[in-house]
């Protein structure tokens, strides 16, 4: 499919997602990201040769959220490698993304670094050595190199919002201090984390973003990461990064894909496209109800899935 082709199936899987009668509901739980409105979206589709196409939205910047723990993971895997694995699992966890039962039955060990507790436990991985701003000044440069795009920044009334908000985080986060899965305080652990979750990107440079995981963990200034690594961290986006909707999301789109609560999913069709979709509604799982419903469009018309193409 040349990118004439694409560029008009994006605009139609837009157009075919705004008519859908059902587009969920906003988070609510974290005030500032109550205000944006279900129905818009943007999709945005980034190719191995450096094109770019985009439809809807697409130029509307969200906070990450979850989406970051693709990228604090990367990180965290450059930072002390494989010996990453021993403070995370890696099976789905089949219960709702900001779910404590699991860390009581495992010892305080997240059951993957995409849930809620996962993700705390990057932010706190990430922390050594740093103080909390360097850690997130460290986690903003990457993202702008990723991106290669400077004008990425954190929303502070974001990252303030979900702070006042995070009783949950913080019962999830003082739940692994007590299993001693943490090494820094609680307070720097949440704090360094919610600005992880309010990068602010728009669905161009969150393609951008992704195009290391579509290449191989290669960039075209440079490696990012071993190959090995990006095809692991591909396997863990399809079995755990669609909370515990990833199997369905693999059955309907058959890719690898990491949503957020606030609508967005960044998807890689491994070679072939770096994915980015944004749509505030979301489903009964937190996931973008018109994001996935375009993602399982243009899998389906491109035959994009990972599993094969007919
Ligand atoms: N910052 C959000 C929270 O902690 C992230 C949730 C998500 O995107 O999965 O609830």
């Amino acid at each position: 499919m040349d990118c004439a082709e694409l560029e008009k199936l994006a605009a139609d899987v837009v157009a075919q997602c705004v008519a859908d009668a059902d587009a969920g509901v906003a988070a609510s739980y974290i005030p500032e990201l109550a205000r944006a409105d279900p129905r818009t979206i943007g999709i945005a589709i980034a190719m191995p040769d450096g094109s770019m196409v985009s439809a809807g939205a697409f130029d509307t910047p969200f906070s990450l959220q979850s989406i970051s723990s693709v990228f604090a993971l990367t990180l965290g895997l450059g930072r002390i490698g494989d010996q990453l694995w021993a403070r995370f699992g890696r099976e789905p966890s089949g219960t709702a993304y900001n779910s404590i039962v699991q860390l009581e039955r495992e010892g305080g060990i997240p059951r993957n670094p995409f849930i809620n507790a996962g993700a705390i436990a990057l932010a706190d991985l990430n922390l050594s050595p740093h103080q909390p701003k360097e850690a997130i000044g460290e986690f903003i440069r990457f993202l702008r190199f990723l991106a290669d795009d400077l004008s990425i920044f954190v929303d502070q009334n974001i990252a303030r919002s979900e702070l006042a908000a995070s009783g949950r985080n913080r019962a999830l986060a003082y739940f692994m201090d007590a299993f001693g899965n943490l090494r820094h305080g609680v307070d720097e652990v949440l704090g360094t984390y919610v600005h992880y979750c309010a990068a602010m990107l728009d669905c161009c440079q969150l393609a951008r973003a992704g195009r290391f995981l579509m290449c191989g963990g290669r960039m075209p200034n440079g490696r990012v990461v071993s190959e090995r690594r990006a095809r692991r961290i591909l396997a863990l986006m399809l079995t755990c990064g669609m909370y515990d909707e990833s199997g369905d999301f693999a059955f309907r789109a058959g890719i690898p894909a990491k949503s957020g609560i606030s609508g967005g999913i960044l998807a890689v069709v491994p070679g072939v496209a770096s994915i980015a979709v944004r749509s505030p509604g979301l489903n009964g799982y937190g996931n973008s109800t018109l994001g996935v419903r375009a993602l399982q469009l243009l899998t389906e018309q491109t035959g994009w899935s990972i599993f094969g193409s007919r």
